[in-house]
């Protein structure tokens, strides 16, 4: 029996080292639209919008909220340079509650075009972060072995 291919994951910011491992695949937040990524995947480098990133290995998913940035994919090896980004159980939720509700109030009012923009990126954020916060396993072991989060 021949061993599955893989993909060797790792997930960085400028700041830090948040996964590398092996996963069976990844489905990133591309910013024209969800990138799925199988083992033998084509050559591609791809710029990130704000969402989840899901790396699956057998039944296992770890989810990440991610914040901008690009994906290079070769030779089945995924490097996701993020903006910013943290693993599901890594989220503060109270910290992205006040910054969702920040930024429904500053919706709300009176603002420039620019201050609207910047409003509606940081809600996206937030609720991107709780979105991936409610994923966080609670108590269970994280995904099986191979991956490693690497402290902040
Ligand atoms: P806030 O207004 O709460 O600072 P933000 O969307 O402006 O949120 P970012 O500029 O995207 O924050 O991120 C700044 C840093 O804080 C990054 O390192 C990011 O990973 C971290 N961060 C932001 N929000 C959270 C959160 N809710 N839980 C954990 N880390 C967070």
């Amino acid at each position: 029996m021949t061993d599955r291919p893989k993909l060797k994951l790792e997930i960085v910011t400028l700041e830090r080292q948040l996964f590398t491992g092996e996963v069976d695949a990844v489905l990133a937040p591309g910013s024209e639209g969800q990138l799925g990524i199988l083992p033998h995947h084509a050559p591609l480098i791809a710029r990130l919008g704000c969402g989840e990133l899901i790396a699956r290995q057998g039944d296992s998913e770890e989810s990440f909220a991610i914040t901008g940035g690009f994906v290079h994919v070769a030779a089945d090896r995924v490097v996701v340079l993020a903006d910013a980004a943290e693993a599901a159980c890594d989220i503060d939720v109270r910290r992205a509650e006040e910054a969702r509700a920040r930024a429904a109030q500053f919706l709300r009012q009176r603002a420039s075009r620019q201050e609207l923009i910047q409003a509606e990126a940081a809600l996206r954020r937030s609720l991107t972060r709780l979105r991936v916060a409610r994923r966080a396993p609670r108590g269970g072991p994280r995904m099986g072995g191979a991956g490693t989060a690497a402290g902040s």
